[in-house]
């Protein structure tokens, strides 16, 4: 059963959505990619004849209700994007009234899910050891079952479009498909994509193959890295993670950002890239600022030779060169995370090179998979995202799934 041929005339259809956009301190939409993305799905089943319940989480409250991740601040903006007026009801325990009296074509949107801690399954809350923990989310169990049952009985249909958070065993992601049968349940046509572009990175790799690695941390990215050596031939690591790079060699790296937890880690990736042949890439040189803000002054310094009071915001132009070099001769590209502090104009410039670089290499045949918030934010900031071959709206699921793991989120609907 697909999207395209299902007959929604008269059905109740809830639609597991990823709406966790990113909102400015006045609760504006910054970046509406991921609404964007799931409204072919949307309007199908409303030019079909359905009614739509539309479920999401948003960023990680930690009470319910937490006024900062309410769904409510997005109700003005899904209507405009959808041509219709949307609903909402503020506790998605709570919706069954509303639920039940929406007509064909109209739309309900539920209160953040996460403002129940039944979603995730994942208790609040400090915990003084393992086992009081354990035995929270023992307890926990019955309740999300609880939870999602509620869910469920909202509708006739489900349908999963959250590729975000597909890489989760939550109750909205994965465990509500058991309420359905197989032809009750579907992916919406963002997941069908989703799952294509992943099908292709994997099944029908072009090489040379190289992921590009940025961000802040190494820290939140080993397990990746780690899974990408096996499968890549080059490694191009940068952003704030050069750093702890640099330091484990014995570098000055200023007030550069720096995990020193994890200086034998970086020791241990170089290691296991030079054992499985991959070359790993890493800046050279560093576009450095004496303050974290646009307006700093700015110097240029090799990346392992950074005077103190400077700290690495972005690559340097040779880094930028010998980067684009790589990719440009790639015929398959990853790209997660940004070169720099790319939300600074000042500090843009090499996230923009690699952006440019990819854009370039595909134009010249390779396959380009750009995903994870960040990347996301930059293709879209300089007007390149239609022009490499996907932007994924995945960041960990992305990953998890460029892994092999197998999505508990598309698993659910598969019936695996
Ligand atoms: P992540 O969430 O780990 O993917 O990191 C994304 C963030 O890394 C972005 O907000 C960037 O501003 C930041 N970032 C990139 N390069 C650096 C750097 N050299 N120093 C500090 N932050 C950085």
């Amino acid at each position: 059963m697909t999207i395209e041929t299902f007959d929604f005339k008269d059905k109740k259809v809830i639609v597991r959505v990823d709406f966790n956009v990113p909102l400015d301190e006045n609760g504006k939409i910054t970046d509406d990619t991921r609404i964007r993305g799931a409204l072919p799905t949307l309007k199908k089943v409303l030019e079909g004849g359905g009614a739509l319940i539309i479920m999401s989480h948003m960023g990680r409250p930690k009470t319910n209700p937490d006024p900062k991740f309410s769904l409510s601040q997005i109700v003005d903006h899904v209507s405009a994007s959808l041509g219709v007026p949307v609903q909402f009801c503020n506790d998605c325990q709570k919706a069954q009234a509303q639920a039940a009296a929406l007509k064909a074509g109209e739309v309900l949107l539920l209160e953040n899910l996460r403002f129940y801690e039944e979603e995730t399954g994942k208790p609040r809350g400090e915990f003084a050891t393992d086992e009081e923990k354990k035995a929270a989310k023992a307890a926990l169990k019955p309740r999300m079952e609880e939870f999602t049952k509620t869910l469920a009985s909202y509708a006739d249909v489900y349908i999963n479009d959250a590729f975000g958070t597909a890489h989760r065993k939550h109750a909205s992601t994965a465990i509500i498909a058991d309420y359905f049968d197989a032809d009750h349940k579907l992916f919406g046509y963002l997941m069908e994509k989703e799952v294509a572009a992943v099908e292709k990175v994997l099944n029908d790799i072009k090489r040379p193959f190289t992921a590009i690695m940025g961000g802040s941390k190494v820290s939140s990215k080993i397990e990746i890295i780690e899974n990408l050596l096996t499968k890549v031939d080059n490694l191009i690591l940068m952003g704030g993670m050069t750093y702890t790079f640099m330091k484990a060699h014995g570098g000055e790296i200023g007030m550069s950002i720096c995990e020193n937890d994890y200086l034998d880690m970086a020791l241990n990736i170089e290691k296991k890239a030079e054992e499985l042949g991959v070359k790993l890439y890493l800046a050279t040189d560093s576009k450095c600022g004496d303050a974290f803000s646009n307006d700093c002054n700015v110097s240029f310094h090799p990346s392992n030779n950074i005077p103190e009071g400077w700290e690495g915001m972005d690559i340097g132009p040779d880094t930028q060169k010998m980067f684009a070099e790589v990719i440009k001769n790639s015929k398959t590209i990853l790209w997660n995370g940004p070169a720099g502090v790319f939300e600074f104009d000042n500090f843009a410039e090499g996230s923009r090179a690699v952006a440019d670089a990819i854009v370039e290499a595909t134009a010249n045949g390779a396959f380009s998979l750009v995903g994870g918030g960040d990347s996301v934010a930059c293709v879209n900031k300089f007007g390149l995202a239609d022009k490499v071959s996907y932007v994924s709206t995945g960041g960990g699921a992305l990953l998890e799934a460029i892994e092999g793991k197998v999505l508990p989120g598309i698993a659910a609907i598969k019936g695996e």
